[in-house]
């Protein structure tokens, strides 16, 4: 049975006062609220991972990381190893996110090896793909959303690539207020599931949980998480409101 997940992205936001202050609110809202057995993510900035993670103890909720680097160790200046998140039990990280590829010019070559060593660690890579607006208009999303999946995690085996969770996230969606209606979701989702259960086969594609992100808020995450294949969502800025971000987990 494939899990469901509501990860939260709180991006290069809050002071480590604002982190520790929604942290603690989002322990107490989530114990008293939620009740089934759906993980939650904390995936803050990097320097707050570990006293999040003190804060967090024996909880339900889980901590990530919003990148890795690709390389072992080193003269990297600035960047964080997946083995530094291993040694800090830090279980989760986010790849391939829309703003790393575009601001950061992050590419499927790019992305294999960050997927590698962020797997060889140990780690769950919350694997992004999506297609930014012009795709969508010219009907190309499905073929670029495939192609996405195929160059960054195709090279993965059948056992491995159940350990990676893809988070679908229409560019257009993200921080834009602009959602993808459940149908547009529940579609990619299902192209995304045929595509790795062509690979893989039905039986693996079936154990992926797929995230749906792009403006999810209290009031859409319902209709979004009812689609069969939408497992959960990637949540950016409705995470770092600790009411907003408890009903969106209760919404699963
Ligand atoms: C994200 O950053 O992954 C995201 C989906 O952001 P938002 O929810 O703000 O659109």
């Amino acid at each position: 049975m494939r899990s469901k997940i509501v990860a939260g992205n709180w991006k290069m936001n809050k002071t480590l006062e604002e982190a520790q202050t929604l942290t603690s609110e989002l322990l107490g809202m989530i114990a008293d609220e939620v009740k089934g057995d759906v993980k939650v993510v904390l995936c803050t900035p990097f320097p707050y991972l570990y006293p999040v993670k003190q804060q967090l103890g024996a909880t339900r909720i889980a901590v990530g990381a919003q990148n890795c680097s690709e390389h072992a160790s080193g003269a990297y200046t600035g960047e964080t190893s997946a083995a530094m998140l291993k040694s800090m039990n830090v279980p989760y990280v986010i790849l391939g996110h829309s703003e790393r590829r575009q601001y950061f010019g992050e590419d499927s070559k790019l992305l294999v090896k960050k997927t590698d060593i962020a797997l060889a660690n140990g780690l769950t890579p919350i694997f992004c793909c999506g297609e930014p607006l012009e795709v969508r208009e010219k009907n190309g999303h499905e073929q670029l959303v495939k192609q996405q999946v195929e160059e960054a995690l195709f090279h993965l085996l059948a056992e491995t690539i159940q350990k990676v969770v893809i988070a679908y996230e229409p560019v257009w969606a993200i921080g834009t207020g602009k959602t993808a209606t459940a149908a547009q979701a529940q579609a990619m989702h299902a192209v995304i599931r045929k595509h790795l259960a062509g690979k893989y086969g039905t039986s693996v594609a079936n154990e992926i949980s797929i995230l749906y992100g792009g403006s999810v808020n209290a009031a859409n995450a319902k209709e979004l998480f009812a689609n069969p294949d939408v497992d959960g969502g990637l949540v950016g800025g409705a995470s770092l409101k600790s009411r907003e971000f408890t009903e969106i987990i209760k919404s699963i």
